[in-house]
Parts: structure tokens; C-alpha cells; sequence
């Protein structure tokens, strides 16, 4: 193991951004008029999976791709038949919001996919349109139904709560969750990028009070299990379902921190919530079919791994970077 912060914590999980763009716009996640990044400036297929072989030659396990929507990407299956091949790879994972998996399910299961995140915060069609505003529900519930049938290991749902959008909805998510046979995950929402929707701190609704919602319907037991990242999770009682709460408000999960994003550009950040970065693109391109500076300066960059985030909601923006160019 060669990726090792001057902290002592281990990085073996890469998250690889490819692409910024997207056919939703969560009003959490982008502005409403977004500019995304001219296509010279992005990483080619090629590349990322270079930088995915670097990483995997340097102890990396697990990959999560990522964006944006990773699926508007073209032919972006090749990237996963590409590094569904490394060995060394154990997990190669996806988060996506789920629009494109009824023609992609199968083939990102044959690609080496086993494990699928998929967005979803309301189940309802007005609610959903407006919180993507361009979104449509139908297509992400066929996709979660292709995702069931091709048979990944596991399926997740991700869920951003906010404050009287969409937090009347909790039970009924983790309902659907259960009858699906699949986890769910609830997401605090974080300040990256400015937005004009709505006002972060006052649209803010805590892990907290989502358990306390959910105590209502459902019996929870804190389960030990962990899937190695920032996520609490607790069992269902009497069903398959996990249910997990991310919180980086109020749970600073940084000192087990285990990752390091890849951006669409290239550019390696070391923290979700810090500045702190390395353009990996440049060495790259100075070195064709050259891993070795590659892999030195990734290497490199854990000197600057910061010791953790400090986001605050009414502190804004504190990162100017939206979450679809941050690879969340
Ligand atoms: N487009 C894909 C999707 O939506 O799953 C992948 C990229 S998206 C940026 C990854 C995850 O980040 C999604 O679950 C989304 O809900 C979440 N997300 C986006 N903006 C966020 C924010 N400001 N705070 C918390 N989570 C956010
Ligand atoms: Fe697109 Fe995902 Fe951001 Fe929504 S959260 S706008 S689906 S990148």
C-alpha cells in the first residue's frame, strides 16, 4: 500500500467524475443555468481509465464512477469494460440517476458493475419534476427495475432531504425501499457551489430528525456494518433493507476518510469540502504511455490531504465547485 496521508489514513477508494454534465438539475446540486466544461478540457476515456490503472497499481480497491450523470457520457462503457479488466480491482461501483439504466443496466453488469447508488427523492411526479427540473420519474422507477433485474450485488437508493420539499417523504422512501429489497441512503445536503433555489441552512433537515420521522413506521437497530465510507447505518426490522445517514453536518466522519475524487479536468482533490488539489491532467499529457509521474504524483499528493472538512450552511459559498463537477 503506497497511498498513505500523513494522517496514517490508507486511501483505497477512488471516486472518478466523467463527466459535469447531466440531464437532471437538481436544485441542490447545480444552479439553473449551469455552463459546463468545454469537451477539450475533459479527461478522454482513455485517460481516466490510465488514471484508474495508476491508482489500482497503487493499492486502490474500489472505484466509484461518477459525475454528473456518468451514463450522458458517450460510449462511456468502455471505461467500465476497460476497468472491470484491472486486476487488483475489487469493487467497481456506480452512482447515477438512474434515467439511463433501462438500456444500461445489463450491459454495466457485464461491464464488472456490482453495486449500483441510485438517486432518488420523491416518488412522486409533480415533486420529482421539481426538484430536478427537468426530470422525469417514470424513467428513473423503469430504471431501478432494470437495475433489479439484471442482479447486482446490491442496489441503493440515494435520498437528499430537504426541509418542506420533500421530508414529508421519508417513510414512504424507505416503503419503497423495503418492498424493493434494497437499501437506502439519506443525504444531508452540503454547500458546494452557489445556488439560487433555495437557502441552504433554512432548507437544512437533520439525520436526526429523519430517524426520529422514521421511528413512527419502522423499527431500526444500529447495525456495526459498514460499507467503508461516511454512511451510519441501522437494520429494518424484519426486512432486508439497510437504512444509512450520511451527516456531514452533524457526524464528522474525516478521520476515517479513505478517498480521494478524480474531477472530469483531471484535477486529484484530496477533500470534498477543501480546496486542496493536483492536476494529474498535466502530467498525463507530458508523459504519453508513461504511468510512472503519474503514479509519483499521486503519491505526492497525500502530503496535502487536508485533516477534514468544516462545512457550515450559513458560511456561504464555502466551496465554490458544484457537487456534478466535484464527483460526488
Ligand atoms: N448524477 C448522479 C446522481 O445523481 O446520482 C451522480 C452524481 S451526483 C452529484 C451524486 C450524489 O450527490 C447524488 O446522490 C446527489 O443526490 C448528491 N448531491 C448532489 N448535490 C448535493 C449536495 N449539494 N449535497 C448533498 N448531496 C448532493
Ligand atoms: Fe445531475 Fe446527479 Fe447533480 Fe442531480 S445530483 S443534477 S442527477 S449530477
Amino acid at each position: 500500500m503506497k497511498l498513505i496521508d500523513k494522517y496514517g489514513r490508507k486511501v483505497t477508494y477512488l471516486r472518478l467524475s466523467v463527466t459535469d454534465r447531466c440531464d437532471f438539475r437538481c436544485v441542490y446540486c447545480m444552479d439553473e443555468k449551469m455552463s459546463f466544461l468545454p469537451r477539450a478540457q475533459l479527461l478522454t476515456l482513455e485517460e481516466l481509465e490510465w488514471v484508474g490503472r495508476a491508482f489500482v497499481e497503487l493499492g486502490v480497491t474500489k472505484i466509484r464512477i461518477t459525475g454528473g450523470e456518468p451514463l450522458v457520457r458517450k460510449n462511456v462503457l468502455s471505461l467500465f469494460q476497460g476497468l472491470g479488466q484491472l486486476e487488483g480491482l475489487k469493487e467497481l461501483v456506480l452512482t447515477t440517476n438512474g434515467s439511463q439504466l433501462v438500456k444500461m443496466a445489463q450491459p454495466l453488469k457485464d461491464a464488472g458493475v456490482k453495486r449500483l447508488n441510485i438517486s432518488l427523492d420523491t416518488l412522486k411526479q409533480a415533486r420529482f419534476k421539481k426538484m430536478t427540473r427537468i426530470g422525469k420519474l417514470d424513467k428513473v422507477l423503469h430504471g431501478i427495475d432494470a437495475a433489479l433485474k439484471a442482479g447486482f450485488q446490491r442496489v441503493k437508493i440515494n435520498a437528499v432531504i430537504l426541509k418542506n420539499r420533500n421530508h414529508d417523504e421519508v417513510s414512504d422512501l424507505v416503503q419503497f425501499a423495503v418492498d424493493c429489497g434494497i437499501d437506502i441512503t439519506f443525504i444531508e445536503e452540503m454547500p458546494l457551489g452557489t445556488i439560487s433555489d433555495h437557502d441552504r441552512a433554512e432548507a437544512f433537515y437533520s439525520s436526526a430528525e429523519i430517524r426520529q420521522d422514521l421511528d413512527a413506521s419502522f423499527s431500526l437497530l444500529p447495525s456495526a456494518e459498514t460499507t467503508e465510507g461516511p454512511a451510519r447505518y441501522y437494520r429494518v426490522i424484519g426486512t432486508d433493507t439497510r437504512i444509512g445517514f450520511i451527516s456531514p453536518h452533524s457526524h464528522n466522519f474525516c478521520e476515517s476518510c479513505n478517498r480521494v475524487r478524480l474531477t472530469t479536468e483531471g484535477n486529484l482533490l484530496l477533500c470534498l469540502g477543501q480546496e486542496h488539489s493536483m492536476d494529474l491532467r498535466r502530467v498525463i499529457r507530458a508523459n504519453p504511455g508513461n504511468i510512472t509521474p503519474l503514479k509519483q504524483s499521486i503519491i505526492n499528493s497525500m502530503a496535502i490531504k487536508p485533516k477534514g472538512h468544516d462545512f457550515e450552511l450559513d458560511r456561504q459559498p464555502q466551496i465554490l465547485r458544484y457537487m456534478n463537477t466535484t464527483g460526488g
